[in-house]
């Protein structure tokens, strides 16, 4: 059984007991409801599918797929009806990887086996609103975790889908981490915002959302301040790997014990990238 919770008046969130603890939004309005990202597994949504249906008496009209990652897309095509949304990079980029790597991914689990992409075909850039039975939700382009990473805001709730780009620990390795962090700080701008859904793991309370952006933040000048030291010191992994999820603050059984490995990929990435401009620099 899926976790479910109620975290507004006209919203529920549904979060993956089987990978990341990945959370997908459903708001609800008299004219139908629109779900924010889908879960990694079918049996998962459909779940959504079963209390969309039985208990709610209604239906899905749109998805908003918050960007091209798997976890968050395989279950879209469980809902054959209902548009579906998304940044115009999502849809390349779930072209160019997601779908291949679904295939693969089918051979090797057969839960997947019936599963196929859904892209998304209502696309925007920077920025865009969506009005259903009288609710408006302002999607609004939130680069950083990945190129194309969407936030939702249903501000009569004062309730913010957020995707990755707030998660238990922050990860850019897809991304860029320059980015994550004015995508960070933009959300500290939404006036009178109350509740966030991150893109895996619990809700963040009102009071909470503003420390804990703080601490989002603060891991990402630590890492790079570490990633520049070790630079200067000629280190190697061994070096870079020794500052550890705690040292950040961040415990190691959070996400599943998965912080450790997006933490590890977090220092190689920017190790990587700064290496070769300063390389390039030094030519
Ligand atoms: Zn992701």
């Amino acid at each position: 059984m899926l976790l479910r919770e109620r975290v507004s008046d006209h919203a529920y969130i549904f979060r993956s007991n089987l990978y990341a603890q990945v959370n997908a939004g459903l708001i609800t309005t008299n004219d139908g409801c629109v779900l924010v990202d889908t879960l990694p597994f079918p049996q998962e949504t459909a779940e959504i599918q079963r209390f969309v249906r039985e208990r709610l008496h209604s239906e899905v009209r749109y998805i908003i797929l918050t960007h091209s990652h798997a976890d968050h897309v395989y279950g879209a095509f469980l809902f054959p009806r209902a548009e579906v949304v998304g940044h115009l990079l999502s849809r390349e980029l779930m072209i160019k990887h997601t779908r291949p790597a679904l295939t693969e991914a089918r051979k090797k689990n057969a839960v997947l086996a019936n599963v196929f992409l859904r892209l998304p075909t209502l696309l925007t850039e920077d920025e865009a609103a969506i009005r259903i039975g009288g609710t408006t939700l302002n999607l609004r382009h939130s680069p950083g975790h990945s190129p194309d990473v969407l936030t939702v805001y249903f501000k009569d709730e004062k309730l913010l889908f957020a995707s990755d780009t707030i998660m238990p620990i922050p990860f850019f390795a897809n991304g860029n981490i320059d980015d994550l962090r004015r995508s960070l700080r933009a959300i500290l701008e939404i006036p009178r915002l109350e509740d966030v859904v991150q893109g895996h793991g619990p809700v963040l309370l009102r009071g909470e959302v503003k420390d804990v952006l703080a601490e989002q933040l603060d891991y990402l000048n630590q890492v790079e301040a570490h990633v520049e030291q070790v630079l200067a010191n000629h280190g190697g992994k061994a070096e870079l790997n020794a500052l550890s999820t705690e040292d950040c603050g961040i415990p190691p059984t959070v996400l599943d014990g998965l912080v450790l490995k997006l933490h590890l990929a977090n220092m190689a990435t920017l190790y990587a990238k700064r290496r070769k401009q300063l390389q390039k620099a030094a030519a």
